[in-house]
């Protein structure tokens, strides 16, 4: 797996001149967005968590980028205008910890190079491509074995040719420190060192060999000067058609999850075979559990327990795994998850109560508190998020009184989690239940028990109710083998950790704000069109809308549902007994220019009524 990325974008760029006077060449635009940005976009979109980006010339302009892209790391090489791009590299690669994509910053390129690259047999290997007339080649010569001897610009130098170096490679780190050991040992006879020509010499000695992995029709072009500059322009719409080809149908789903989700996770599952319990698969899931726990708390205070199973699995881990035989643990039931819960609760014969609350009305936390204290509850069960309905429950300020009355706090947060911001220890939440496709927008199959790591140690002696869903049980495995006790989802599995990437980009706090803009268009329409919301605006969650069955007896749910799938759009019924609604979640990968389209959908079927 390739985890790193470095880009080399020292270089002064003086042969586009003016262009390049005030601005780094990576800033040069291409359909709007400058070419460095859609590269740092493809190879996120590829599994790359970390981008290191080697600066120089015009430097500060890459501090406005990494700002917009966590994940971007910079480095800056003072020495830019007396070193070569090896210069550069060289002050990369300290921060390199494994196998890594190398890429020069003024290219634009068909992204499927960079899948072709992760897909490689060979450890280090560099992209070549059929002939460019660019008039900047760097042409490459292969030994009998097709791995590289020699580069060099001049045709008559090679031979025998393999390609044209596109400047997109993948290296090992052992590699790049021998490519480190070699600038050194040339700082005074090749002071401006290219990193092409480091990694040819370290080929051909065969201290690690470098395979040449040729696309003869790959789309692609260096920009160096201005008609290279204009050929890149011609050819970057060929570049979006090859791209769009492979995009999938879209289909924007408005139901509660599984969530719409990114092509880039659809892709993710899409690799080569693994068996989960070589150490490689375990890094993926040790990577995943470490990331997941940063995201609901600081850093070493949660761990994060993955099950195969939906969100119901880790509700179930919670409740039969975490209450003790001496406990009495009180379930708050406002919406059919928290029914959900109590029926678990019975179903292991757990010694608790259910508290009914309105489904559609804020819970009275005062009621809830009384109730906790009147009856010596030692444990507290409650829905972050109803998604029945869309009632946000006040879950900090009650997890917190239970904290101070030394009671235990489980939540579902399965519809709450990677959208509202929560910290665990901030909002007093001992342990905590989601899942893989809601939010955080992977694909369904992963459950994963969040717990805060004293509730966790405190767990261990209680009974074993059951066999595939015990929390201590996979917790304590894991920790020993890296590896779950039984078969993992493996493909949701990589789908989760390229969720996880697209999550830490776009930030929790953002993707609310995104949920909310989409939220507020849905909004908009309801009041337009004289529908009713089911739970008061000041309640409501904004990741869901439970309206209000229209008055019209021409109303059908099925024939609103089918109107909107023509379009492309999926919406779900109402899930409560106390109304008649319909439901439209805004989760997921979507956009509030999205949630429009469907509100005149919605307004197009209002007006057959
Ligand atoms: N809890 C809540 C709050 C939910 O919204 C859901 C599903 O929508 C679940 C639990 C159950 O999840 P699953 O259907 O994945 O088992
Ligand atoms: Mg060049
Ligand atoms: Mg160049």
């Amino acid at each position: 797996m390739i985890r790193q990325a470095v880009i080399m974008a020292g270089g002064l760029g003086s042969r586009l001149k003016d262009k390049t006077t005030l601005m780094p060449k990576g800033f040069i635009p291409i359909g709007n967005v400058p070419i460095v940005e859609q590269s740092v976009r493809k190879l996120f979109a590829a599994g790359i968590e970390e981008i290191i980006i080697g600066t120089g010339h015009c430097g500060e302009w890459y501090e406005s980028l990494a700002a917009q892209y966590p994940g971007i790391i910079l480095v800056k090489n003072e020495r830019y205008a007396e070193t070569g791009s090896m210069g550069t590299l060289a002050c990369c690669a300290p921060l390199v910890w494994g196998d890594f994509l190398l890429l020069e910053s003024d290219l634009v390129y068909d992204a499927i190079g960079l899948t072709v690259l992760i897909n490689e047999t060979h450890g280090d290997v560099l992209l070549a491509s059929g002939s460019t007339a660019s008039g900047d080649e760097v042409y490459l010569e292969p030994d009998t074995g097709g791995f590289l001897v020699r580069n060099s610009k001049n045709r008559a130098d090679i031979p025998v040719l393999a390609g044209e170096l596109v400047g997109i490679s993948r290296l090992r780190k052992d590699t790049l420190g021998k490519m480190v050991a070699y600038m050194n040992a040339h700082l005074v006879d090749e002071p401006k060192l290219e990193y092409e020509t480091a990694m040819s010499a370290v080929s051909a000695a065969q201290s690690a060999r470098i395979f040449i992995r040729k696309i003869e029709y790959f789309l692609w072009r260096e920009i160096d000067n201005a008609s290279h500059l204009a050929m890149a322009e011609a050819l970057y719409p060929r570049i979006q058609e090859a791209e769009s080809l492979r995009q999938l149908r879209r289909e924007v789903l408005l139901n509660p999850g599984p969530a719409t989700t990114s092509d880039s996770v659809k892709y993710a599952q899409v690799c080569a075979d693994i068996c989960p319990r070589e150490l490689e698969f375990g890094d993926v899931m040790e990577w995943i559990t470490t990331e997941l726990s940063l995201m609901v708390g600081k850093s070493g205070q949660i761990e994060t327990v993955l099950f195969g199973g939906s969100g119901t699995a880790a509700d179930e881990v919670m409740l039969s795994s975490c209450v003790p035989d001496t406990g009495k643990l009180l379930i708050i039931d406002n919406g059919a998850y928290g029914a959900r819960l109590a029926k678990i609760a019975s179903v292991y014969k757990l010694n608790f109560d259910a508290l009914k609350s309105s489904g559609f009305m804020p819970l009275d936390v005062e009621a809830v508190k009384a109730k906790l204290l009147e009856s010596a509850y030692t444990h507290c069960a409650i829905v972050y998020h109803e998604t029945t309905t869309g009632l946000l429950n006040p879950v900090p300020e009650l997890c917190r009184f239970c904290h101070d009355h030394g009671i235990t706090t489980i939540v579902d947060a399965v519809s709450a989690f990677a959208a509202i911001s929560i910290d665990m220890d901030r909002d007093c939440i001992d342990f905590m239940a989601s899942t893989s496709n809601k939010n955080i927008q992977g694909m369904a199959g992963v459950a994963f028990v969040f717990c805060r790591k004293e509730a966790l140690e405190s767990i261990q002696s209680y009974p074993l109710r059951n066999y595939y869903l015990n929390l201590w049980d996979q917790y304590q495995y894991f920790k020993k083998t890296r590896q779950t006790r039984f078969t993992p989802p493996v493909q949701s599995l990589y789908a989760l950790r390229q969720a996880i990437i697209e999550t830490k980009l776009e930030t929790i706090e953002k993707r609310y704000a995104r949920y909310s803009a989409c939220w507020e268009a849905l909004v908009k329409a309801i009041k337009k069109l004289g529908l009713t919301m089911l739970v008061p605006e000041a309640a409501q969650s904004k990741l869901i809308t439970a309206i209000i069955d229209p008055a019209s007896p021409k109303y059908a749910f099925e024939d609103l549902h089918d109107c909107a799938r023509q379009q492309g759009f999926t919406i779900y019924p109402g899930k409560l007994a106390e109304a008649n609604t319909f439901r439209i979640a805004n989760i997921g990968d979507i956009q509030p220019a999205e949630m429009a389209a469907f509100t005149t959908v919605l307004e197009t079927y209002m007006r057959t009524l």
